[in-house]
This record gives structure tokens, sequence and C-alpha cells, in this order.
């Protein structure tokens, strides 16, 4: 086994096969909205703080935060974005044209990039009239060479239409992408976080994607309330029956006004350390197919959004350390999987 080797199938790698150089998402917020929150913002999933994710190169006012070009970080919507929930169509496309533009300066002059993927990042961004939806994606695309389309939404903003819709850009791009929020696959536990559907409502989702041709990444949140790593062998389980091409593993992290946070520090339920996460992460990639891509180890969240838990390992030295301990172990993605269990060379 070579010094080069890892245990699981990284994000970058599989970029780098598909396009022989490294491949940058541009991250951009449509001016979407979330049909799990209030009209006032109220309500919401329970580790949730009304912001949505932009990436680090859109966050005006958080210049100092650092971050990958795919990281898909959590981060607060700038003030300039954040009008775009009030704002009519055309302000809407507009916006995201000078989102894509600021990226891609930015890419240009801290990557060299050539290779871009257009990533439609904040709140639901498939949660608008199918019209909206069309003239929003199309307009985003012509700014300039994309070779995927990739949009992050919730399985209750997924139906036949807006699919095929999805589907119809596959003419313009290599691969069209879906990042859908599962974050665990316990019914009990989706009620307790107030997620807004069951994991019968995402399975249909994902199966509406697939007929149609779409890639599929699901995201997952690994201690959650009340779940241990029985719940997280049931979602990897879960997972590996649906096969998606990609996954996001979130450490529980709960920003500074959330209805979660508010719990624990009642002491409703404790947030897994570093060690615990990094264990909870190796059980799931052990259950799951061994070509699943991995995108996403841990969360990003700027430190002074972040509330609890305040010490968490660097993202590189848990990465660094999950693949020494899955080595040290022997072990590998895809050992347990009924799917795939081949011994690496
Ligand atoms: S679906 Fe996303 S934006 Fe909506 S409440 Fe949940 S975490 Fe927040």
């Amino acid at each position: 086994m070579d010094n080069s080797y890892i245990p699981y199938i990284t994000y970058t790698s599989y970029l780098k096969k598909k396009y022989g150089k490294p491949a940058y998402r541009v991250g951009v917020d449509g001016g979407f909205t979330c049909p799990n929150r209030n009209r006032d913002g109220s309500g919401g999933c329970a580790y949730c703080d009304e912001t949505g994710a932009v990436a680090a190169y859109q966050r005006q006012g958080e210049s100092s935060i650092a971050g990958t070009p795919f990281s898909g970080s959590s981060a607060v919507i700038p003030k300039s974005c954040s009008y775009s929930r009030l704002s009519s169509l055309d302000e809407r496309k507009d916006s995201v044209r000078k989102q894509i533009l600021h990226a891609r300066r930015f890419l240009e002059k801290r990557y060299r990039s050539e290779v871009f993927l257009l990533y439609f990042q904040a709140f639901s961004s498939t949660f608008s009239p199918l019209r909206e939806l069309e003239e929003i994606y199309t307009d985003a695309l012509k700014v300039m060479d994309f070779r995927e389309l990739i949009v992050s939404t919730r399985p209750d903003c997924i139906s036949p239409s807006n699919a095929r819709l999805l589907a119809s850009y596959k003419n313009q791009v290599d691969d069209v992408w879906v990042e859908l929020g599962l974050q665990t696959a316990s019914d009990i536990t989706l009620s307790r976080i107030s997620r807004g559907h069951t994991a019968a409502q995402f399975t249909d989702a994902f199966k509406l994607l697939r007929d149609q041709g779409i890639k599929l990444s699901v995201h997952l949140i690994l201690g959650l309330p009340g779940e241990g790593y029985a719940d997280i062998a049931r979602t990897a389980e879960f997972l590996a029956r649906l096969h998606p091409e990609a996954v996001k593993l979130h450490n529980l992290h709960l920003p500074i006004r959330t209805r979660l946070f508010d719990e624990y520090q009642l002491g409703e339920f404790t947030i897994p350390s570093a060690e615990r996460h990094l264990s909870y992460a190796v059980h799931v990639l052990e259950r799951i197919p061994d070509d699943i891509i991995i995108q996403r180890l841990v969360t990003d969240t700027p430190g002074h959004r972040l509330a609890a838990p305040k010490k968490f390992m660097a993202k590189r030295d848990f990465i660094d350390t999950l693949s020494k301990n899955m080595i040290n172990v022997n072990t590998w993605q895809g050992k347990f999987s009924k799917e795939a269990a081949s011994e690496p060379q």
C-alpha cells in the first residue's frame, strides 16, 4: 500500500480524475428561501440559525474566513446578498451574475482555476415557481463556461416538473447534481429536530431525481440528539440501499440562536467531540459502498457564529487523523457494505 493511499473516495481525487485538473465550485445565493421556515424567519430545523450557506469568498462581512472553494462551508449570508430574499426576479438574476463574476475573480487569482462548477448553495435552491427556476439557472449558466450545475435543496422542494427541468441542463453541462438533506434516516430524530419531512419522503424525492439521471449527494449529520452508533449504522445502511453518487458528513455543530443550542444549554444532550465524530464517520464509511464520493467529513462554521462545540480539531488535522486511524485498524470505505466489500490493493 503506497503512502498516498486514502481509505475512502475523496472528492478532490474524483474531480481531478474526471477533469484532468482541479475543479472549483462557484457557490451562489439565488435569493431562495426555505419552506421549513415561517415568513418572519421563525421555525425551521432545530439547528439552523436562519442564515443558509454561502461560500467563503462570497462572505463580504467575513473576509477573514478562509476555505477551499468546494468546501460548502456554512456561512452568514453577506449583507449584499440578504436583500435578495425580498427582491424581484431580475434583481435575483443580477445578483447571481455579480456573485459569479466575483467568485471567478477570486478563484482565478487564488487558485488559477480553469474548471468551474456552478453551485446554488444557499437555502432551498429549488424553492421557486418553475418559470423562475428556469430563468435563474439558465441565466447563471450563460455567465461563463460551467462544467456542472449543482443545486442544494430539501426533499419537499423536489417535484416531477423541477426534476425534469434540472435534467434538461444535462445538454449544457457534463453533470447535473442535486445535494439533498437527509441528516438521519430516523423519523423520530427527524421529528425531534423539526426537519419537516420523513425518511420515506426523502426516498421519493431521491428516486424522482435519479429517474431523471441526476447525480445525488446526500447530507448527513452525525451525533444528533438521542442518536448513537446503532442509529448511525441504520442511516448508513439506508444510504447504502439508495446508493447516491456522493455523501457529505457533518458533525453536530450548533450556531448561536438555535433551538438545539438552547436545549443543549439545559443539559438535554451532549455534542460529540472530534474523537467521537471521527469514530462515527468511520462507522458510516465502513457501511456504505466503496464507490460513493465523500465530499465532506466535518462542518465549517465561522467561530463567531459557533456556540458549540467550542473546541474541535482543525479540519485538515481531522482529515489526516481519520485516514491514519482507518489505516492503522485496517479498515476502509465499504468494508462492511453489503453492496461492495473488497479489500483495497
Ligand atoms: S432546510 Fe436548511 S435553511 Fe431551511 S430551516 Fe432547515 S437548515 Fe435552515
